[in-house]
């Protein structure tokens, strides 16, 4: 705590200069610092393709797959690469990861679920005793330790967990259904990491575990966690189609994929044009042209798989011994299900299905920011609209204080008013403010656009204020 508080102190005179050009108001107080700065794009640390001067190019390689989600996120310098199949994520990336996972912990929250975090190193042990040391092959990342101990880089946890249930001895009848999750990355060993964040070899997944005493039960789970994924997709404003699935190398007796429709999509699926029924085409009998459920007629979609889950049965809990309690005293294997959420493929397969060829849009709720102010060019007619800008962003933090969090202020002012806007284009801000010609009108105005519409529209300080307001938290 000394250690931090000396921090503070040292940082003060440096800060002066900031708190001037901010027109900060700061206190200081004996125990704590409080320095309230405009947050000012000039000083985000983020994509050389956004710095005036530079040329640097992250556009993908040549001959490298791609795709619009990976060629936008890379031009907005969102993701840096750094070895196939792996990105830096940028502060702008994740300020969007951490709203999705607030998005996600609250449905997983709804029914019940906790959230655990579990080693990315597991012990080959497990893995062999599941079979599945074998069955993964390759797409396993495997590494010894300095004590001839093998281990693989997590791609999935059914082995972990199962272990880490059966150590606990028998659960209580009472603590059931236990749902239990995590969101951590995940390392797999792709034979072509391609498309950005849709396909890496080290992303980040959302995977819950559950466990019950009876099938009926544990189906009645899966019904439950089904749900609360179409409940995250929804608040995305994401159309997703839940489609019949095969069960791979995870195994189990039932699974459902749930499926962004996207011509970039890596799987073919089979969509009937008069019911519900959706399937992936691996689990469709070859020639099949009409749907099992009504007959009507099956029309061919890909789509990028961003969800999947799995009805497991006992077929990890026998291996590891995981038992669950009866109310009738007895002991049996505990009936599980396990469940996975792309997070980091959720962000890029929204970009790539919600945006167009120049310009990101992300789905609201989990946009970067949400505010982009863009003052008059330094030089300029208009350049003493400036002081009205920032006016404005001190009223609106005034008038509601929680949207000073998602707002930013492009203050190059070097540039031009368009060049800022082509940038704000490329970060998908839903929102971006503009003190153009309007400022100098009697009564000022400032532009409005939002970028998710294409609407724009000409408005007071108050009538922006009262447009903000409304806002959903
Ligand atoms: P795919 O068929 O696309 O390889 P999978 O069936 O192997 O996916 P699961 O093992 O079910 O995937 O993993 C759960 C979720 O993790 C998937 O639905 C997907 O959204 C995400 N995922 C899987 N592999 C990757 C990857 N290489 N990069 C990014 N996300 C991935
Ligand atoms: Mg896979």
């Amino acid at each position: 705590m000394d250690g931090l508080l000396g921090t503070g102190r040292r940082l003060l005179p440096d800060s002066l200069n900031l708190v001037a050009r901010c027109k900060t108001q700061w206190q200081c107080g004996r125990f704590y610092c409080n320095v309230r700065a405009k947050k000012l794009v000039s000083q985000h640390f983020q994509s050389v393709n956004l710095r005036e001067d530079s040329l640097a190019s992250q556009e993908s390689k040549p001959g490298e797959m791609t795709c619009k989600s990976q060629r936008l996120m890379l031009l907005a310098g969102l993701i840096c690469p750094s070895s196939p199949g792996c990105y830096h994520y940028m502060p702008y990336t994740v300020r969007a990861m951490e709203k999705l996972i607030k998005v996600i912990d609250q449905e997983m929250l709804a029914i019940g679920g906790q959230k655990i975090n579990m080693p990315a190193l597991c012990s080959a042990k497990l893995w062999k005793a599941s079979g599945r040391w074998k069955l993964m092959g390759k797409e396993l990342l495997q590494l010894t330790d300095r004590h001839s101990q093998e281990y693989c880089l997590g791609p999935t946890h059914e082995e972990a967990i199962t272990d880490l249930i059966a150590s606990q001895g028998s659960l209580a009848y009472k603590q059931l259904p236990l749902l239990l999750y995590q969101i951590t990355r995940k390392f797999r060993d792709e034979p072509k990491p391609c498309f950005g964040l849709l396909r890496g070899r080290e992303f980040y997944m959302k995977d819950m575990y559950t466990f019950d005493a009876s099938k009926e039960a544990a189906l009645q789970t899966y019904a439950l966690v089904c749900k609360a994924y179409c409940r995250i997709f929804n608040r995305l404003g994401l159309q997703i189609v839940k489609v019949q699935a095969a069960t791979g190398s995870i195994g189990g007796t039932m699974s459902h994929e749930f499926q962004l429709p996207s011509d970039i999509g890596e799987d073919q699926l089979m969509m009937c044009v008069n019911c519900d029924f959706s399937a992936n085409v691996e689990t469709i009998h070859q020639g099949e042209t009409h749907c099992p459920a009504c007959k009507g007629e099956l029309v061919k979609r890909k789509g990028i798989e961003v969800g999947h889950t799995f009805f497991l049965g006992t077929k990890y809990s026998s291996v590891f011994n995981a038992s669950v309690h009866t109310p009738q005293n007895t002991t049996v294997p505990a009936e599980m299900g396990c469940y996975g959420l792309g997070v980091s493929r959720i962000l890029a397969a929204s970009i790539e299905v919600l945006s167009t060829e120049n310009a990101i849009h992300w789905p609201n709720l989990i946009a970067p920011y949400h505010i982009c102010l863009i003052p008059p060019k330094k030089g300029s007619k208009e350049e003493k609209g400036a002081v009205l800008l920032e006016d404005l962003y001190d009223s609106i933090v005034q008038a509601i204080p929680h949207v000073e969090e998602e707002m930013v202020l492009d203050d190059r002012t070097q540039l031009t008013i368009g060049k800022r806007l082509k940038d704000a284009k490329k970060l998908g801000y839903p929102y971006v403010i503009i003190g153009g010609k309007g400022v100098l009108d009697e009564p000022y105005q400032f532009e409005v656009q939002n970028q998710n519409t294409g609407e724009i529209l000409f408005l007071s300080k108050e009538a922006i204020i009262d447009l903000l307001s409304k806002l959903p938290k």
